[in-house]
């Protein structure tokens, strides 16, 4: 067999202060018709097309030291002139979006997806890619120093020095692009887990209690090692953290996660009881290190291989995010880092989010999943209303299916031996899932007969059975009218006063600006929408009175549903007056509780197995 050479890139940081990288790709035998490359249209993970192509600020080719013709086909595509022998083609791209899908680059920090920053000669995409990072040159025009930069990425390093600037290899283009790397300074922790060694480097941080990372990472990821029943599927492992004063996120990769959290997540020298913030962080590391199995390994069919230059359409997102939304909070009382009354604290509250949410009587999961690249990542102020997320919903049918399961088995199978038998069908051997596998699947590992669960799940908008599949467990729900508009519910049901009446709802979502409350969401059927309120009107008196601290809980404070109010707003440049009849607050606030009246010792076994998830 001839031996194929291979694609070879080089990436420098050219210009920090312009936030500018200069990428190279030499490809040595050319398609001799012309060689054409392409930059990816969307990032695997976000299911947007976001056009990187439009940050490439500048591109030439070259052969032999001459220069070659290269035009522009289409909004991502470039094709050279025929030629002889290698051609190298040379891209500075724009670099400036701190999130985790794109990349970023300043005086202090380079970040970037390769998605960004590769161009894919097509037709070669198969062949394997080496790859030169540079550091950057010397002091920069404003006097930044770069000698103390270094990399990390879990790109196999093939010729790197200590500092991580140098020599990477990858296996083909999908290999290259799924290795994000950071660049800068960093703090480094590492830690082994299921054997592998795992690392996690974390930019932006002050007073980071390192060792408490590494250690209650560690148990993360050895309950999900051990959730999958073996080895872990990937040689090494890295968390590349990017803390910033607000902000949250995380992409999943192959043998990595990109997080972005707030810097106040994260814990600190002193800290004592893991806080909120910090339960959200390893909520989220939880759930992209989930990822490595469930949409990394274990993949929708419509994404074998993916098409990046378009949108790949499935019905399945519901599965590869639901499910792993589900997983990434039970890992944590698994594992022990939270306990079971605050993991009913977190079902308890999205529970509450999906109640309100009046997109879920009109869009089912699978039209959710379908439809991700225009609606669920193209939010606008009706998306409420409309949309439902394959997120939330998709991990609240993860939570009926595994409770029906567990109830109609006696406890004796789960949604745990599911994804189990769908990692050894489908994610070991490479296989795609199929729009109907999975449902198959569920009903041939458990015996059950679950069409009529899947139907009503996935394809209909009825309400899901959450009721009775947390009762059989145990578990008491109780739905109440909000206390306040920032009342999330979710903690154990606790008297507390309340008015006799209910509080009157207005059916907003709002936010603040200065002493106006800004409408940013009417939502169906609300008060607001009857009297004719819309999105972006600037809320500036209720019967005469400028909104205070207390915002718009201040104002409804002692009315009483029934009442009408006199609302001054103004919609752009003009004053309305409008009058609004308020409304009864709806039941949609959600208590979980496991001391309920349903309590009895089988039930309690039940709850007892699915906390603790030993595998069977
Ligand atoms: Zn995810």
């Amino acid at each position: 067999m001839v031996q194929t050479s291979p694609v070879r890139y080089s990436l420098a940081p050219i210009s920090p202060e312009a936030h500018r990288y200069e990428v190279r790709c030499t490809v040595a035998d050319p398609d001799p018709r012309g060689q054409q490359f392409s930059l990816p249209a969307w990032i695997p993970g976000s299911y947007l097309v976001r056009d990187f192509a439009r940050h490439v600020v500048a591109i030439d080719a070259a052969c032999r030291g001459r220069p070659v013709a290269l035009e522009k086909l289409n909004k991502h595509t470039w094709g050279a002139a025929p030629v002889r022998g290698a051609l190298t083609v040379r891209a500075e791209i724009y670099a400036f979006d701190t999130s985790v899908r794109g990349a970023y680059l300043d005086t202090a920090r380079g970040f970037f997806n390769g998605a960004c920053v590769f161009l894919c000669p097509i037709g070669r995409e198969h062949r394997r890619c080496v790859l030169e990072i540079r550091p950057p040159r010397g002091r920069g025009r404003s006097g930044a120093n770069y000698r103390t930069w270094r990399v990390a990425t879990a790109m196999r390093r093939t010729g790197a020095g200590a500092r991580g600037f140098g020599a990477y290899a990858a296996a083909d283009y999908d290999e290259l692009i799924d290795h994000p790397v950071e660049m800068g300074e960093f703090a480094l922790v590492r830690f082994r887990a299921g054997g592998v060694a795992h690392a996690v480097a974390i930019s932006g941080a002050r007073r980071l209690d390192t060792a408490r990372l590494a250690r209650d990472l560690k148990r993360v990821c050895e309950q999900h090692i051990g959730f999958w029943s073996g080895a872990a599927p990937f040689e090494r492992y890295l968390f590349l953290v990017h803390a910033v004063e607000a902000g949250y996120g995380g992409l999943e990769h192959r043998a990595s996660s990109a997080l972005l959290c707030a810097r106040d997540n994260l814990p600190y020298a002193g800290m004592k009881a893991a806080t909120q913030g910090y339960r959200d962080f390893l909520g989220l590391a939880s759930h992209e290190y989930f990822h490595a199995w469930n949409v990394k390994r274990i993949k929708p069919s419509a994404f074998v291989p993916c098409d990046l230059g378009r949108e790949n359409y499935t019905r399945l997102l519901w599965l590869f995010e639901g499910v792993t939304s589900y997983y990434d909070d039970l890992a944590l009382v698994r594992s022990g880092l939270i306990g079971r009354d605050q993991y009913l604290e977190v079902l308890g509250r999205n529970i509450t989010s999906h109640l309100r949410t009046p997109g879920r009587t009109r869009q089912t999961l699978v039209e959710s999943s379908f439809d991700a690249w225009t609606k669920f990542y193209r939010r606008d102020e009706n998306t409420p209303n409309a949309v439902v997320s394959y997120y939330l919903k998709g991990s609240l049918v993860a939570l009926c299916l595994d409770l029906l399961i567990r109830e109609r088995t006696r406890g004796r199978k789960s949604l745990d031996d599911v994804m189990r038998a769908l990692w050894r069908r489908f994610g070991k051997r490479a296989k795609g899932v199929g729009e109907g596998d999975f449902e198959r699947l569920a009903e041939e590992v458990t015996g059950l007969g679950l069409a009529s669960f899947f139907g009503l799940a996935l394809r209909s908008t009825r309400e899901l059975p959450l009721k009775p599949r947390l009762g059989a467990h145990g578990i008491e729900m109780e739905l109440r009218a909000a206390e306040s508009s920032r009342d999330q519910g979710g903690g154990p049901a606790g008297g507390g006063s309340r008015p006799a009446a209910g509080r009157p709802s207005l059916g907003v979502r709002t936010r603040s600006e200065g002493r106006e409350i800004v409408v940013t969401h009417v939502l169906d059927d609300g008060a607001a929408q009857a009297a004719g309120i819309a999105a972006g009107d600037a809320i500036v008196a209720v019967d005469g009175m400028r909104p205070g601290p207390g915002g718009l809980d201040g104002l409804l404070d002692r009315r009483r549903p029934g009442e009408s109010v006199r609302v001054h707003l103004f919609r752009r440049d003009e004053l309305i007056e409008l009058r609004v009849v308020l409304r009864r607050s709806p039941r949609d606030t959600c208590y979980l509780s496991a001391e309920g009246k349903s309590k009895g010792r089988r039930e309690n076994s039940l709850m007892r197995r699915w906390l603790e998830g030993r595998a069977r």
